[in-house]
């Protein structure tokens, strides 16, 4: 049997890991915290998931919220405008519900679920100078401990791959429950001075919706530094859907927050990086997830592609046979993932940029249009479809003029009602 070890038992580790045990591979997890610390610590995401993403958890049968997770079956997109209500606005249904179950049962329950298939998961928090030890134990070390900077020296920023240099969101996200009067999936609003995003969530304390704000830093959503607790946090986000979103002033009005812990506050530097480390040792270790490529959430792609992550590898390792887990195996196996990571990457780090024109006019088209909609919000399932439509401003503008039922790709869904 085949020897892996995995750092981090994440949304990418640990799917990953039970994959691999799946197929019989001996496989090693190092966890920082053991489950029921985990359950019972802070909000790490708001882990909105895709259909793929959602199918590869179904595959390996760990897919144990199902029924009761609340199904994200549309998106309500809405622009800021001049008055209070929005320049533009649409919803559309998803063709597959998206969910969101949060990180926090996810991951307890599948280091349980790894450990009953035979897997070894060790509580030990690793760090740089330890690795080398570790990777004299396994055919191939993986590390998948999530963002920096505790292995950024071992795996450098790929210049080429990373526009950004700095953070381009504070991020801001709160667990309430009560009456919400909001779709039935994800709702997504825009402005000049970032975003917010609602969503149904399966939380620990139940179901739940995660509210969070995206705002350009300096900007007047660039706020959460200074806020101390969730009463703050509601009372600071109540204030802001009343003068950014005014049409969703009265959103949070008969919602609370879930709990005292439920709460994040945040600044990422999007960041690709080189995937293989190099040890003291001259031994190769391989980044996975976050640890090599990190998006700000406002694109919502993050654990999506953690998933994307784990089934790449995956067939990277079944299919390289007896034959060693070397340098060019490594590479290999990231070029998989990267196929997937980078129109997702793309499309993630041009929504941090104001809107061009051609974004824009594909926005307010999707008004009239409900297929241009459906294909905008299809982005989020599968960026792949930008990369030939939204980075390229004459192909946005020839999908426009031509009308949309006559493009590829264009979907056929109609407008929820
Ligand atoms: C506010 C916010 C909202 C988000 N919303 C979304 C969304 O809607 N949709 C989406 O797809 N993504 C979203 N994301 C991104 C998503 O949560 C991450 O991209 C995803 O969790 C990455 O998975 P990972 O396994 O790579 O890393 P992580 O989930 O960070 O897991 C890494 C694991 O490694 C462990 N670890 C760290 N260091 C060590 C060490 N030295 N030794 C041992 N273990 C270690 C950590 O404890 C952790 O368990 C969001 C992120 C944030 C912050």
């Amino acid at each position: 049997m085949r020897r892996i070890g995995i750092v981090g038992a994440g949304q990418a580790g640990l799917v990953l890991a039970i994959g691999l045990r799946q197929k019989g591979y001996d496989v090693t997890v190092f966890a920082e915290r053991p489950a029921d610390e985990v359950q019972a610590g802070r909000l790490i995401s708001n882990q909105c998931l895709f259909a793929p993403a959602l199918q590869r958890e179904r595959e390996l049968g760990i897919n144990f919220w199902d029924d009761e997770a609340p199904p994200i079956r549309e998106v309500a997109f809405a622009a800021a405008g001049e008055g209070s209500e929005p320049s533009m606005a649409w919803r559309v249904g998803l063709d597959r519900p998206a969910q969101s179950v949060d990180q926090r049962v996810k991951v307890s329950d599948w280091m349980a679920e790894f450990e009953r298939l035979g897997g070894e998961l060790r509580l030990r928090r690793i760090v740089p100078a330890e690795l080398d030890e570790c990777a004299r134990e396994f055919e191939l070390l993986v590390v998948a401990a999530g963002r920096g900077p505790q292995f950024d020296a071992l795996f450098p920023r790929d210049d080429e791959r990373s526009p950004y240099r700095e953070p381009q969101r504070a991020i801001g996200i709160l667990y309430v429950d009560g009456k919400l009067d909001a779709v039935p999936g994800l709702t997504f609003g825009m402005s000049p001075t970032g975003e917010f995003f609602l969503l149904p969530v399966l939380s620990v304390h139940g179901p739940a919706h995660g509210i969070g704000f995206f705002g350009v830093p300096g900007g007047p959503l660039d706020v959460w530094d200074s806020v101390a607790d969730v009463e703050q946090h509601y009372e600071t986000a109540r204030r802001l859907l009343r003068t950014q979103y005014p049409w969703q002033a009265a959103l949070l009005d008969d919602a609370r927050p879930v709990a005292p812990t439920e709460l994040l506050h945040g600044r990422i530097t999007p960041i690709v990086r080189h995937p293989v480390g190099t040890l003291p040792s001259g031994a190769k270790v391989l980044a996975m997830g976050d640890t090599a490529v990190t998006n700000d959430p406002v694109g919502g792609q993050g654990a999506n592609l953690a998933a994307r992550a784990a089934r790449a590898y995956q067939e990277a390792i079944v299919d390289r046979g007896d034959r060693p887990f070397d340098e060019e195996f490594m590479h290999a196996a990231f070029a998989r993932y990267w196929h997937h990571a980078r129109p997702a990457t793309r499309f993630n780090n041009d929504l941090l940029a104001p809107p061009p024109e051609h974004v824009l006019a594909t926005l307010a088209a999707g008004q009239r249009e409900p297929r241009v909609a459906h294909r905008f919000a299809h982005l989020f399932e599968d960026p792949a479809d930008y990369e030939g439509w939204l980075d390229d401003p004459e192909a946005a503008w020839r999908y426009l003029q031509s009308g949309a039922q006559s493009v590829p790709g264009a979907g056929t869904a109609p407008t929820v009602k």
